[in-house]
């Protein structure tokens, strides 16, 4: 592999990804992109308890070589660019990488660096699981009855970009053909945006989806859209999933309503409307949630809110091989290097990637070892704030209490 101005780390091996898995040897090197803002403070907390985890699972017999890549600020005075191509081919030629959060301006300067990431590498499934850990502060109550995880697709929607300002020659000229060719009746001063949603990727986010299920022993699959209204985007969006179950794990499925359904894994269908007051008040009755683009951002945050916040929720976008695994907040940038946020969100973001990579040992020390620490309610300052007569822990401080509690 050449770069143009990265260095290969000495030592270290790829991961590979053949046969539709992921094989890790006893030393992968894995790139990580630390991130604008609170991204040095929580990805510095993040790999000691990663490289305690490893030591703890396997005694010195693997370990992790970290290998930093560049993105965002860094990358723009290291290079001069945002997202340098170098760091996209050290992402897709080690197969896992782990970033923290970029910056995206608002109303100009560059597009979303996550965005590019996704769509560059077609990373197209965005897995969100969503579970309680007891002790933090939630608005519900019950939440530890959510425990979901959430499909969202990452490339299609009203998210590709295709959109024209009010008023600007290509509006105009898409509303002009629009209402005397097809017959819409649109209003002259609007501005317009475009939908796609294909039966490609629909049939390849759902096939991961059951892929993950049965891997994961999970028990029904809720197809989440806005089919009644958006027929033939949303509604198709519906057909398709179901078509998938059917025509490629029909011996293991069943739907809503079907015989013999015992011990298959249930696929049934949401509207999005209905979908948001259900996870309120029949958590219970959700386990995989598949959503095209938009439907999926929103429930993932409502989600993430139902237990506790952002501040703990992970997040990975993968493809077929190539995964990244990310923090779902932003850069907090008034938190920047004060040692202060919630370090959470990466940690379970890395204990994903363990997971995907196939360390399942490390991944379990980390989620339990993390929630063993909350339960001791050594928190940071967002869950701090929401509890009584608690003091909270700086960044590291929490992570030192972590890596204490991994042993
Ligand atoms: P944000 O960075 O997520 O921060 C919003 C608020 O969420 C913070 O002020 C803080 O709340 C809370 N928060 C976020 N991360 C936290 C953590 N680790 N621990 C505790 N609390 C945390 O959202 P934003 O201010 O809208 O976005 C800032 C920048 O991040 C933007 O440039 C945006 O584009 C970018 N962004 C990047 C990604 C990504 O890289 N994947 C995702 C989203 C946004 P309090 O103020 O209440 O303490």
């Amino acid at each position: 592999m050449e770069f143009n101005f990265l260095k290969l780390p000495e030592k270290g091996e790829r991961i590979c990804f053949s046969d539709g898995k992921v094989h890790a040897p006893s030393n992968p090197v894995i790139p990580y992109i630390e991130g604008d803002g609170i991204g040095p403070d929580i990805m510095r907390a993040s790999r000691r308890v990663f490289d305690s985890a490893v030591r703890k699972a396997y005694g010195g017999r693997k370990e992790v070589v970290w290998f930093e890549i560049l993105g965002g600020e860094k990358a723009f005075k290291a290079c001069g660019e945002y997202l340098p191509e170098d760091t996209l081919k050290a992402i897709e030629y080690y197969v896992a990488a782990i970033k923290g959060p970029l910056t995206t301006p608002v109303g100009g300067g560059h597009r979303s660096l996550n965005v590019t990431i996704r769509q560059k590498l077609d990373l197209y499934a965005c897995v969100r699981p969503v579970r309680y850990f007891a002790g933090v502060p939630s608005p519900v109550k019950h939440p530890e009855k959510l425990n979901v995880v959430i499909f969202r697709e990452n490339t299609e929607d009203v998210y590709i970009g295709s959109e024209w300002e009010s008023g600007s020659k290509e509006a105009k000229g898409m509303i002009e053909y629009l209402n005397r060719k097809l017959g819409t009746n649109i209003r002259a001063e609007s501005g317009i945006g475009i939908k796609p949603i294909s039966s490609f990727a629909t049939k390849r986010l759902m096939r991961k989806a059951l892929n993950y299920a049965i891997e994961h022993e999970r028990s029904s699959i809720t197809i989440m859209h806005k089919g009644n209204i958006m027929k033939w985007t949303e509604g198709a969006f519906r057909e398709w999933a179901y078509e998938t179950a059917r025509e490629e794990f029909g011996e293991i499925v069943a739907e809503e309503g079907q015989a013999n359904a015992r011990g298959k894994i249930l696929i049934k269908d949401r509207i999005a409307d209905s979908m948001f007051q259900q996870v309120l008040t029949r958590p219970d009755e959700y386990d995989l949630i598949v959503a095209p683009n938009l439907n999926g951002d929103y429930i993932s945050d409502a989600c993430a809110a139902q237990v506790g916040g952002l501040g703990i929720a992970p997040g990975a976008n993968i493809g077929d091989g190539v995964a990244v695994f990310e923090a779902t907040h932003g850069t907090a940038p008034k938190y920047a290097n004060q040692d202060k946020v919630n370090p959470g969100s990466l940690i379970l973001s890395g204990a994903m990637m363990f997971d995907y990579i196939g360390w399942e040992e490390v991944s379990q020390i980390i989620v339990e070892a993390f929630g063993e620490t909350i339960r001791q309610k050594r928190v940071t300052y967002d869950l701090a704030r929401r509890m009584e007569g608690i003091a909270e822990l700086k960044t590291s401080e929490f992570a030192s209490a972590i890596v204490e509690n991994i042993g």
